[in-house]
């Protein structure tokens, strides 16, 4: 704790000949300046100072999007939910969606309702592993641990391992943050995502600097 650390927060935008998949919308730029007083959480904000270059709807034309898929609701991953047009379905886990309206999943997690609590938001929910446009060519995950329902995305060889670890390291060394739902699920979502970078799968680490440079991030 006597070190600072600074981490990238990255959202990512699929392609395709028909589709334009957000995964993740970094933080919300409302709460950049002071996110203690934007959130009402002095304590959870006493030891985090948040930084912006360019908000993700400075990065593209959001009205442009086909789907969103968020890995899991912490408020540096939904915190633009809200700039996103209500007509853009979500894709999330339903076991996320549930921790996210239970007070106790939500204390546990440090979940911040504000991002995400909105009410006429079209909603996909996921149980499991899922082929998201029917063609196997993007597949949503189940990697719990980090939080009840946190999901990774494989887009062919390349895997968005999400939060399962924050560094690269992390799914060799499960050094993982203090906090998590289940530190225990946690390593074997790592193990799980560990094996498909093993079988030739490139995984990309949650909050690792090197993701910042184009190409695979190593430990
Ligand atoms: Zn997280």
């Amino acid at each position: 704790m006597d070190e600072t650390v600074r981490y990238p927060v990255p959202a990512y935008l699929i392609e395709t000949a028909t589709e334009r998949i957000l995964i993740d919308t970094g933080l919300n730029p409302a709460a950049i300046a002071d996110p203690a007083a934007h959130y009402g959480r002095p304590d959870l904000f006493a030891v985090i100072a948040l930084e912006q270059e360019q908000s993700v709807a400075d990065q593209l034309d959001l009205s442009t999007l086909t789907k969103v898929v968020l890995t899991h609701l912490h408020w540096d991953h939904v915190g633009a939910l809200q700039l996103v047009p209500a007509s853009v379905p979500v894709f999330i886990q339903r076991r996320e969606w549930l921790a996210g309206h239970d007070d106790a999943a939500v204390q546990r997690n440090s979940f911040l309702p504000l991002d995400y609590a909105d009410k006429g938001r079209e909603l996909i929910l996921i149980d499991g592993d899922h082929d998201l446009l029917g063609d196997g060519s993007i597949e949503l995950l189940l990697t719990s641990g980090h939080t009840p329902g946190h999901q990774s995305i494989r887009i062919g060889e390349l895997v968005l391992g999400a939060d399962v670890a924050h560094f690269a390291s992390g799914l060799d060394d499960h050094r993982f943050p203090l906090f998590a739902d289940d530190h225990e699920q946690q390593k074997r979502s790592a193990d799980r995502l560990r094996e498909m970078r093993d079988a030739g799968s490139t995984v990309i680490p949650g909050h690792d600097p090197d993701i910042l440079h184009p190409g695979p991030v190593t430990a």
